[in-house]
């Protein structure tokens, strides 16, 4: 745990348990250029990565459209970022297409065996379930990517693999951030032998500036593309990802208890992703479009934007407060059910209920859902609410954006859950499991909306956002970090619009995120420039060192693009164009 300079009161830092913290890296690998802003035409990319932004800028070059891009980016991500993101996670994707002028959303999140029971994660330390068989989700990625494609791209899986097969091929250069994020993860990489041979040659993370290449992976993603999904969902890779789950390959002598999964090729074989309707809400005058349930994305970003926008004033003050309010709501009422109220937690009649609470000081922490019941008016505040368990969230998950030269925009964040997902490679294959089915709640929790259940999609918090202005494409964005995402995705917004930041300001700038929890967690620039004036207000900080990795897009005018990713967080990520000229 590191803690730093932290200049008000401040009790624990990330309570709740301990997260993989990774170094902030400092430099890229001389060579390699990583711009974090970059403007033009014809189209755009932003992601954490540039050999990533290169190979979806590639395709955008060769005729590719945003879909063919964000697929090719990101099973690019898969080699490069493997620890965030790959074939055997999973992600939401949400897509604006020029041509018809709507928004769809593809849900490719992980399902739950069949054999799981709302009992199955309880008394189970999270710990020991972070690097495990039983955390491992069914794999949404590749039908994502296959339904994606065929929905609305030009390409084939097997073109858009083709990037990833060169990079992984011919190798990339190790960074900062990746001998940082394997570091982090020696002591579970060692104790898996697949792992260890691809992660840790010569028995220690790869030196920043050597070449890294995963043959194995390159010849994953040529079959893949070969034999298409069907390939995994059912097929010979399916089989070994089971078997893997099953019987994971422990290191001789390790004294780590890995638990088993529950996963069979039926479940494989079930797996669908599935296109559902966006949520939207309407903040002054735009229309912001994000992902529904399982996702808690759309509706608490959403929630929390119509509170913004009923408050005669807005500041950071109430930032803080209006994404505290629906965060309970977001606790209470949101999962991978039936029946989540999900039009009364996005209605105006909600919000002005819930806004009603946000006074001159901060609301005592954690706050009572309220009753999205369709009949609404200003309430007595609640009593504060029982604590609850937050999980504790590291910088992991990735997200890319794509801006294509027709106007169509893609936001997709994608992710195999922890740092190194659950740290168990498929032998010989070279991916990484995920370990996505940690989101769920471990129970007992009786009601919890969130609990695991058979082919249930744990809740997720991933953001990805399109915003259109008179139907018009003006700004995607999106950011790993677990429920951070949320807050970081909200704030960037209200940076832009309510701080009148652009959107490289919006996104540099110091964040800070409140999730219900007593004590708001921040950055320390955040800390040290908004600390006393909030404090005055009521709020209390916790040191949170670094808070979300985003990459957004915005739509200039006549043509012109900006591709924003970040400057420092998770040593800086890139933006490229297609053309600096019309
Ligand atoms: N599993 C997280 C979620 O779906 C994303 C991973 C992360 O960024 O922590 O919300």
């Amino acid at each position: 745990m590191i803690i730093r300079r932290l200049a008000v009161p401040a009790a624990a830092i990330l309570a709740g348990g301990s997260i993989l913290l990774v170094q902030p890296a400092t430099a890229s690998p001389p060579g390699v250029d990583k711009k974090p802003v970059a403007e033009g035409y014809g189209g755009a990319v932003a992601t954490v990565d540039v050999d990533v932004s290169r190979a979806a800028l590639g395709v955008l070059r060769r005729g590719g459209n945003a879909i063919d891009a964000a697929v090719a980016g990101a099973a690019t991500l898969g080699v490069t970022e493997p620890y965030s993101g790959g074939l055997a996670g999973g992600g939401f994707m949400v897509y604006y297409d020029a041509g018809h002028r709507r928004v769809h959303t593809i849900d490719g999140r992980e399902t739950a065996p069949r054999a799981m029971t709302p009992a199955s994660l309880e008394g189970i330390p999270f710990d020991d379930a972070v690097t495990s068989g039983l955390s491992a989700g069914v794999p949404g990625s590749v039908a994502q990517w296959e339904l994606a494609l065929s929905r609305f791209g030009t390409i084939s899986l097997k073109e858009a693999l083709r990037p990833a097969i060169e990079v992984a091929t011919d190798g990339f250069t190790v960074d900062q951030t990746f001998h940082n994020q394997t570091a982090a993860n020696v002591a579970r990489f060692k104790d898996f032998t697949s792992t260890a041979r691809l992660y840790l040659p010569g028995g220690a993370p790869p030196a920043v500036g050597s070449t890294f290449r995963n043959p194995e992976l390159a010849e994953t993603y040529r079959q893949l593309g070969r034999r298409g999904g069907d390939w995994l969902y059912g097929g010979r890779l399916g089989a070994e990802v089971v078997a893997t789950v099953k019987n994971p390959p422990v290191t001789p002598g390790s004294t780590r208890t890995v638990r088993p999964g529950l996963m069979e090729l039926s479940d494989l074989a079930a797996y669908r992703a599935v296109e559902r309707p966006p949520t939207k809400v309407t903040y002054k005058g735009m229309d912001v479009y994000g992902m529904a349930p399982p996702s808690s994305g759309g509706s608490t970003v959403g929630e929390a934007l119509n509170v913004l926008e009923v408050l005669p004033k807005v500041g950071l003050h109430e930032y803080l407060e209006a994404s505290k309010l629906a965060f309970a709501d977001r606790n209470k009422y949101v999962g991978d059910i039936p029946g989540v109220p999900l039009k009364e937690l996005l209605s105006d009649g909600f919000a002005k209920e819930r806004a009603c609470l946000v006074g001159e000081r901060a609301l005592a922490a954690p706050v009572a859902p309220g009753d999205p019941d369709g009949s609404y008016g200003c309430q007595a505040p609640p009593p504060p609410a029982q604590a609850e368990r937050t999980p504790p969230e590291g910088p992991e998950t990735s997200n890319l954006v794509v801006a294509d030269r027709w106007g169509n925009v893609v936001a997709y964040t994608l992710t195999i859950e922890s740092t190194g997902g659950n740290g168990i490679v498929v032998p010989g294959r070279g991916f990484l499991l995920n370990n996505n089915l940690t989101d769920f709640t471990f129970g007992p929790a009786p009601g919890d909306p969130n609990l695991p259940g058979p082919g249930k999609r744990p809740r997720s918090s991933m953001s990805p956002t399109v915003v259109l202005d008179d139907g018009r494409p003006l700004l995607a964005v999106g950011s790993p970090g677990g429920s951070t995402i949320i807050t970081t995705v909200l704030q960037i917004l209200f940076n832009r619009w309510d701080l009148g930041m652009s959107l490289p300001e919006a996104l540099a700038a110091p964040r800070a995120t409140q999730r219900n929890t007593a004590q708001v967690q921040a950055e320390q620039a955040f800390i040290d420039r908004y600390g006393p004036e909030l404090t005055a207000r009521g709020h209390s900080f916790a040191l949170n060192p670094e808070i979300g990795a985003a990459t957004g897009v915005e739509f200039l005018g006549g043509g012109r693009l900006q591709a924003v990713a970040e400057p420092v967080r998770r040593g800086g990520g890139s933006a490229l164009v297609v053309g600096g000229h019309r």
